[in-house]
C-alpha cells in the first residue's frame, strides 16, 4: 500500500518507485469538456487544457516519463505554443512534467508549491514555478479570465482550484476525487476538516451547470461534487463522533463505514485507509 500510494499521489521523492514503473503502455486520452477546454487522462492527475488564439495553457502535467506523450497530444489538439502551466499543488503526479514543460512555458503556482518543490532534492530548476502567489491570481488568456484560487489547508497547504470563467469549467485538483475517498497529505500540511470545508466553499461559489475536472476520476458535474461533499461530511462526522466517545483507531476501523460508502473505497484509498487519515487528522484538534 505504501508503494502504491507513493506512486499515485505522494511525492517527487518517490522517484525510485517511479523509475520501476512502466509508463510505456499509458495512453493519453483527450476528452472535450466545454468550448475550448479539454481534459487529458493518462496516469496521474487529470490535465486541463485551454486552446485558442493565444496558444495553450495547461493545468497540471502528470508524471515526468509521460511528458513527451502529453506534448504530442497537445500538438494534435492545437499547433499553438504552450504559454502557461498552472499547478494545482506540488504532488509528483501533478507536477512531474514541470521540468519538461517549464523550458517553454511559465509555471504558475501557490507559494507553498514552489517551496515544497524547491525543498525536494530531485527538483530541477526548470520545474519550479516562476510566478507564485499567496491568495489568487488571474490569467487573461484565450478570451477569458482564468482564475487561480488558493484554498486554505485541505489536500495539502498549497492547493488551488482553477476556474475557466467563460467556458464554465472548474479544475478542482486533488480537492476532488470523483466517486472515491480522497488522499489527504497530512505530511504536507493537509487537513481533513479543512478539505471538507474547502469543497463546501467551492460549491457555494460555482454555477450549478459548471463542468468539473477532478484531480482523479472521470469528468464530473456539480452534482457529483455535491455527493462527494456529502460523503466527506457524513464519513468524517462518524469519525468525529467516535473520537468524542473515546474510541481508538482500531475501534473505528473495526466498525467500518455504512455499506452505502463501500464503492468509495475502491480507488487509491480504501475504507480502512480513509478512516485512518480522518482519525489522525481529526484527533489533532
Ligand atoms: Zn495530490
Amino acid at each position: 500500500m505504501k508503494l502504491f500510494l507513493s506512486l499515485v499521489c505522494v511525492a517527487l521523492g518517490a522517484s525510485q518507485a517511479l523509475a520501476q514503473r512502466d509508463f510505456s503502455q499509458v495512453e493519453i486520452k483527450v476528452i472535450p469538456v466545454s468550448q475550448n477546454i479539454y481534459m487529458l487522462e493518462g496516469s496521474g492527475g487529470n490535465i486541463g487544457v485551454s486552446v485558442g488564439s493565444d496558444g495553450l495553457l495547461i493545468v497540471d502535467d502528470q508524471f515526468a516519463p509521460l511528458a513527451e506523450k502529453i506534448a504530442i497530444a497537445l500538438k494534435k489538439l492545437d499547433a499553438g505554443k504552450l504559454k502557461f502551466v498552472l499547478n494545482t499543488h506540488w504532488h509528483g503526479d501533478h507536477t512531474g512534467g514541470n521540468a519538461f514543460f517549464g523550458k517553454e512555458a511559465h509555471i504558475v503556482a501557490h507559494t507553498n508549491v514552489r517551496k515544497r518543490l524547491a525543498d525536494s532534492k530531485d527538483t530541477k530548476k526548470e520545474a519550479l514555478p516562476v510566478i507564485t502567489f499567496d491568495q489568487s491570481l488571474s490569467v487573461h488568456f484565450n478570451g477569458e479570465e482564468i482564475k487561480v484560487i488558493h484554498l486554505p489547508p485541505g489536500h495539502t497547504d498549497g492547493d488551488s482550484v482553477i476556474h475557466f470563467t467563460k467556458a464554465n469549467v472548474v479544475h478542482m485538483g486533488d480537492q476532488f476525487f470523483a466517486g472515491k475517498f480522497p488522499f489527504i497529505d497530512l505530511g504536507s500540511g493537509g487537513d481533513v476538516a479543512g478539505y471538507t470545508r474547502n469543497v463546501g466553499e467551492v460549491l457555494k461559489k460555482i454555477p450549478a451547470d459548471a463542468k468539473i475536472i477532478p484531480g482523479h476520476g472521470p469528468l464530473a458535474t456539480v452534482e457529483d461534487l455535491r455527493t462527494f461533499h456529502t460523503m466527506l461530511l457524513e464519513t468524517t462526522g462518524l469519525v468525529s463522533k467516535a473520537l468524542a466517545e473515546g474510541k481508538t483507531l482500531e475501534d473505528v476501523k473495526a466498525a467500518g463505514l455504512p455499506d452505502k460508502w463501500k464503492s468509495w473505497g475502491t480507488g487509491f484509498i480504501n475504507t480502512s485507509r480513509w478512516l485512518e487519515i480522518s482519525y489522525n487528522s481529526l484527533s489533532k484538534k
